[in-house]
């Protein structure tokens, strides 16, 4: 009796270990990705404001993207944990100001947060869970503020065509870390300036050296669009 009850112990803790191993995902570092909403708007997709308006002229959040140091990402790491808009409540006014849904059709922010926590924010979950995941987010662009970094080097979004080198130092200066930038084009073919990203330490809270840069794909000389 004594030895059976021992084994369904060991099995027990075998049981729990396992279940903990496939939560728990490991990860080296954040990609926080930020987007210039000129350049998702302009492009042959378009888009569609959220329902609550046009957003602001500032470099919306599109997400905060666990990674590995080898390049590679986990994406959708736990099926059984869903968005649940009741344990954001009360940073969605935050969330609709910084972190703005453009796609289409017109949603009030939801779809696109559901999107970026199961996609991502899931991979994540050992280290910060649903509350934490959109708080880190809001806090970061609340540390970085990459559209007065960029207008103190003097590059606006006027439409104008500035070199990437003076984009990529104007942020190494403004921020202390080297940036990720990544280009789209417009409906003219121009590469623009898209998404910046900024690598983040797993805590979710300090910026840090890129372990490894994303691939950006823009010209020599970007556009910033006008938004
Ligand atoms: P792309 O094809 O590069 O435009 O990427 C399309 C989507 O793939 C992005 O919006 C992300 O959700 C995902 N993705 C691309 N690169 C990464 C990355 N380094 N980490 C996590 N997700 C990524
Ligand atoms: P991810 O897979 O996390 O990058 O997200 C890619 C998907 O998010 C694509 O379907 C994009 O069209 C969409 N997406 C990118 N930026 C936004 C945005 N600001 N609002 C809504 N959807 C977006």
């Amino acid at each position: 009796m004594r030895y059976n009850s021992s084994i369904l112990i060991i099995k027990l803790l075998v049981l729990h270990y396992l279940s903990v191993l496939c939560v728990s995902q490991d990860f080296d570092f954040f990609y926080f990705v930020q987007q210039w909403p000129g350049a998702y708007c302009d492009t042959k997709h378009s888009c569609c404001y959220p329902k609550t308006g046009k957003p602001a002229a500032d470099f919306g959040i599109h997400g905060l993207w666990p990674n590995y140091k080898d390049g590679s990402w986990p994406s959708n790491c736990d099926p059984d944990s869903v968005f649940s808009v009741q344990e954001i409540s009360d940073l969605i006014g935050r969330l609709q100001k910084s972190w703005p849904s453009l796609s289409c059709p017109s949603s009030n922010g939801n779809r696109f947060w559901s999107h970026e926590w199961e996609k991502h924010g899931t991979c994540s979950e050992s280290e910060l869970d649903q509350h934490d995941y959109f708080e880190a987010g809001l806090k970061l662009k609340e540390k970085v503020n990459l559209l007065s970094i960029l207008k103190n080097a003097g590059i606006e979004p006027d439409d104008g065509f500035y070199s990437l080198d003076s984009i990529e130092e104007a942020i190494k200066e403004g921020v202390g870390h080297a940036a990720g930038i990544e280009c789209n084009k417009d409906s003219a073919g121009n590469s623009q300036l898209y998404q910046v990203y900024l690598c983040v330490d797993t805590s979710g809270s300090d910026i840090i050296e890129c372990p490894k840069l994303p691939r950006g794909r823009c010209a020599s000389n970007v556009q910033f669009a006008k938004f």
